[in-house]
């Protein structure tokens, strides 16, 4: 399938409707990207995430972590599996990492020169190399449909100096990928299988927390011509607000015409706003960590569930939830699982999260189009 990103109809508030034509499959936007972190998006098979979210349509499109898969298996065993897609039998759309954020996110285990990023393993202490060259050869092995480039991300609070130097690396390390990317990319594991087609890279806007940054990070990305643009570096400890007036600086420097991905968002009540606003793609750990841990969310809020006044509660997690736990499993039971570390909790639990997910941007996507959706299904 060629790629092609097209928009049926934008609300006032800036909210698109559109379809995100990929080389596995085609995305409804605005979309959200369960994490699959490891080739797993935890705790819940894969024909269980075909099959979530509003309608049974399941999850469009996963995305999976390049630091951790280039650790464990290896990209190039990835790579000789026939790509991540057919590894873990994943025939819809994916999206990969840089790398950059999580190997930032070792911090102490790391060190940065223009070149690249040396760091530790998390898993054995080993020594590792990430440069953008090296981050585009991962990808290209993992054979995601999205690539992103390689891009560094400052700490939070940083100062405006700092941020502004980090900014200058990401902007040379985007070129990089992309000069890196364009020459390589047939070989992707997939691209005679595909009839030649080939993984899209996108562009990461960085700036930390201010706007003439952000301003400036968009304009640089954009004279790149990449097919589509994420904004990172937020929901790094900043307040909500700030995420919010980046998210919203940052879009109006952004191509119209092309996909815009928030990177790393967030609570249900998070992803409906920022999709109203003109974002069309967003991913997060949240519904599957918070579910490993207790945490649900529902059409009336969020539910502890190893709460004791559980213990006898008859009900479904949530009563106008229609996904397959609440249709079957009592809060009883599910504080019983939870209680007795019973591994079918953090499944469980999950599943429900990431159908809420699902189903509040099918909800958002009918809203958009013009179409009243159900509050919640
Ligand atoms: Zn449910």
């Amino acid at each position: 399938m060629a790629f092609s990103f097209e928009i049926d109809k934008t609300a006032e508030g800036g909210g698109r409707r559109g379809r995100l034509t990929l080389p596995h499959g085609v995305v409804e936007t605005p979309v959200f990207m369960p994490v699959g972190t490891a080739a797993s998006v935890k705790a819940v098979p894969q024909d269980v995430l075909e099959e979530i979210g509003a309608g049974g349509k399941g999850a469009q499109i996963i995305l999976a972590n390049t630091y951790h898969l280039y650790l464990r298996p290896g990209h190039e065993l990835a790579g000789r599996m026939g790509g991540v897609h057919r590894f873990m039998s994943w025939e819809r759309p994916m999206l990969t990492d840089s790398g950059g954020f999580q190997v930032f996110s070792l911090s102490g285990l790391r060190k940065v020169t223009p070149e690249g990023v040396e760091f530790r393993s998390h898993l054995d202490g080993s020594k590792h190399f990430f440069s953008p060259e090296h981050s585009m050869d991962v990808q290209i092995a993992l054979g995601a449909d999205i690539a992103m480039v390689f891009d560094e991300c400052v700490e939070h609070p940083a100062s405006y100096e700092r941020t502004r130097e980090s900014m200058g690396l990401t902007h040379a390390w985007a070129r990089r990928s992309k000069d890196h990317f364009e020459n390589h990319k047939e070989r992707v594991p997939w691209f005679e299988a595909l009839g030649g087609d080939t993984q899209r890279l996108f562009g990461i806007v960085q700036g930390g927390m201010y706007v003439d940054l952000r301003k400036e990070s968009a304009e640089r990305l954009v004279e790149m011509d990449l097919p589509g643009y994420a904004i990172g570096g937020l929901a790094v400890g900043e307040p909500r607000e700030v995420t919010r007036e980046m998210i919203a600086r940052t879009l109006e420097f952004l191509p119209k015409d092309k996909p815009r991905y928030v990177m790393g968002v967030g609570y249900p009540d998070e992803i409906e706003e920022y999709a109203k606003m003109g974002v069309d793609m967003m991913d997060c750990v949240l519904p599957t960590r918070a579910g490993r841990h207790g945490l649900l969310f529902t059409s009336t809020g969020r539910l502890n569930i190893k709460k004791l006044e559980y213990a006898e509660d008859q009900r479904p997690i949530d009563a106008v939830c229609e996904c397959m736990v609440c249709k079957r499993y009592t809060r009883a039971y599910l504080r019983h699982l939870y209680a007795s570390g019973e591994p079918l909790a953090g499944t469980l639990n999950s599943v429900h999260n990431l159908h809420f997910y699902l189903a509040t941007m099918e909800r958002i996507r009918a809203e958009l189009a013009g179409v009243s959706g159900k509050a919640v299904s």
